[in-house]
């Protein structure tokens, strides 16, 4: 157990969010900014010292009485070393060493790792993912992918990029054009920033909708499923298909036994996860049990899973 405070960083596409844990574990404080998504990574890692300073006044606590700083960030990382290559939604923070810049400038321990791998983490150690050995925490939200627990530790592959199964190819070189510089992947078919243009081609192709695909999101797709709108019933048919087909191969190749699903699209709750389940199940010839959990941490995963990466289990 560390005696001391942890602060928790969850870096995403819409927002950054801060927590400050104390030593049980319990979050003290806690803050969440609009992301500057113009930002290069220097920028970007002075905002972080900024706020994390600021935090540290306002509670009256110095960085003698920090164990460390855990950031999530949704970029393409190299965990080890902190240095990343590539971040989708933030395309200015790339080939940036960004652990070591915040090393130099925060007299505590900085761990970066991807936001899919932290949250990862929190439902293995405190959400649904408690008791079990092995874990895939699968991602549907903004994005499409998943963090994997084996024995306990987050497997980051040999490149850090371990888990991405929303690049996984489901229609090669057709589909969607992708930030992965491929057509077709399952992110393409899944995530939700590629809603408003498979409204705009769902209208194109003439199916009736009441989606306008300037303001498509999770939120009014799931109304106009529940109105019984024709593309709208199509699309969640089609994502339902598509996670089955990505789950089922995530589970082919690892035989994880429990799958956890967190991020903004699991709102879209029966409706996508009933016929998702169906289409696993369709496919599936085995009598071992294939464990579909919802995320249970909420909002505070993000932050939760980086301050993991300091707390030792
Ligand atoms: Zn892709």
């Amino acid at each position: 157990m560390n005696k001391k405070y942890v602060i928790g960083i969850d870096a995403g596409g819409t927002k950054v969010a801060y927590g400050l844990f104390d030593n049980n574990g319990k979050i003290v404080d806690r803050e969440s900014q609009p992301t500057e998504a113009d930002a290069d990574g220097p920028a970007f890692s002075d905002t972080i010292i900024k706020n994390v300073t600021d935090i540290l006044k306002r509670n009256s606590l110095t960085f003698e009485q920090l164990d460390g700083i855990g950031i999530g960030m949704p970029s393409f990382i190299q965990q080890e070393t902190g240095y990343i290559f590539m971040t989708s939604s933030m395309p200015g923070i790339k080939d940036f060493a960004m652990r070591d810049y915040l090393q130099a400038r925060l007299p505590t321990q900085i761990v970066l790792d991807n936001d899919a791998n932290a949250a990862a983490l929190a439902e293995y150690r405190h959400g649904a993912g408690r008791g079990t050995r092995h874990m895939v925490y699968v991602v549907i939200g903004t994005g499409h992918g998943s963090g994997i627990i084996i024995d306990g530790k987050v497997f980051s592959g040999s490149y850090g990029a371990a888990g991405e199964c929303g690049h996984a190819l489901a229609t090669p070189d057709e589909g969607l054009m992708c930030g992965c510089k491929n057509k077709g992947c399952f992110m393409s078919h899944i995530a939700g920033r590629h809603l408003p243009e498979r409204v705009r081609q769902g209208l194109k192709n003439g199916i009736k909708s009441i989606l306008n695909p300037e303001t498509a999101d999770g939120k009014k797709l799931l109304e106009a499923y529940n109105s019984n709108d024709e593309l709208a019933v199509i699309m969640i048919e089609d994502m339902a298909r598509y996670l089955a087909w990505s789950v089922f191969n995530v589970y082919q190749t690892l035989n994880i036994d429990t799958f956890v699903f967190g991020g903004g699209l699991t709102a879209l709750g029966d409706a996508l996860f009933v016929p998702m389940r169906k289409e696993f199940d369709r496919l599936y010839h085995i009598p071992f049990p294939v464990h579909f959990k919802m995320a249970q941490l909420g909002e505070n995963i993000g932050i939760i899973g980086a301050a993991e990466y300091i707390v030792k289990a």
